[in-house]
């Protein structure tokens, strides 16, 4: 299914106007400060309908790690460097009491993601590309707050996939914001 670049930046600005919508109503409500999750005044923005109860803590500093498809198919440099534009682009968005968080720069793990050999450090996202699933973000927890999360991006995307949700420039840009405790939109394309 072909869905218009236009569309796409619609939607992404709708997730991330989502994020702040989210964040100014938090801030309003005036939650305890106790909290963990990288939302306003440490909640995260959005928690259901997929159940993302945490988020990042505020003011993190998070790092990249971007994971082959294989030992022998090393990810190209537009490819790594279209991986780390989308996942950064949430940079751009810092609101005063807010997640402020920071995804550093990607590095390269160099070699495919191994599941039993890779566990992953606190503050660390994983880029896992893998024949199993489409898209998703999955947190990693640690008692009352996410320390980690994987973005798993099928091995098929790449930077000429003809539906841009799941291009690599984006799909990346989508997954992440779930880190945010962002819910998929409700239009109807297709949401990983
Ligand atoms: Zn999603």
């Amino acid at each position: 299914m072909s869905v218009p670049v236009k569309n796409l930046s619609l939607i992404e600005r709708l997730l991330q106007a989502s994020v702040i919508l989210a964040c100014l109503v938090i801030l309003v409500s005036d939650f305890s400060e106790d909290s963990n999750a990288q939302g306003c005044n440490g909640r995260p923005p959005l928690t259901p309908p997929l159940g993302y109860e945490t988020a990042w803590y505020q003011y993190k500093n998070i790092a990249i790690k971007i994971f082959d498809r294989t030992n022998a198919q090393p990810t190209s440099p537009e490819e790594f460097n279209a991986l780390d534009a989308a996942i950064r682009d949430w940079n751009n968005i810092k609101i005063t009491g807010c997640s402020n968080v920071t995804f550093g720069s990607a590095s390269r793990a160099g070699r495919a993601y191994v599941s039993s050999e890779d566990r992953i450090p606190d503050d660390t996202v994983f880029v896992i590309r893998t024949t199993e699933r489409s898209g998703q973000y999955s947190g990693v927890y640690a008692g009352t707050h996410m320390r980690a999360g994987l973005v798993y991006l099928h091995s098929d995307y790449d930077l000429n996939t003809p539906d841009p949700h799941f291009r690599i420039d984006n799909l990346p840009k989508h997954e992440i914001g779930h880190s945010f405790g962002v819910a998929n939109g409700t239009n109807s394309a297709p949401r990983p």
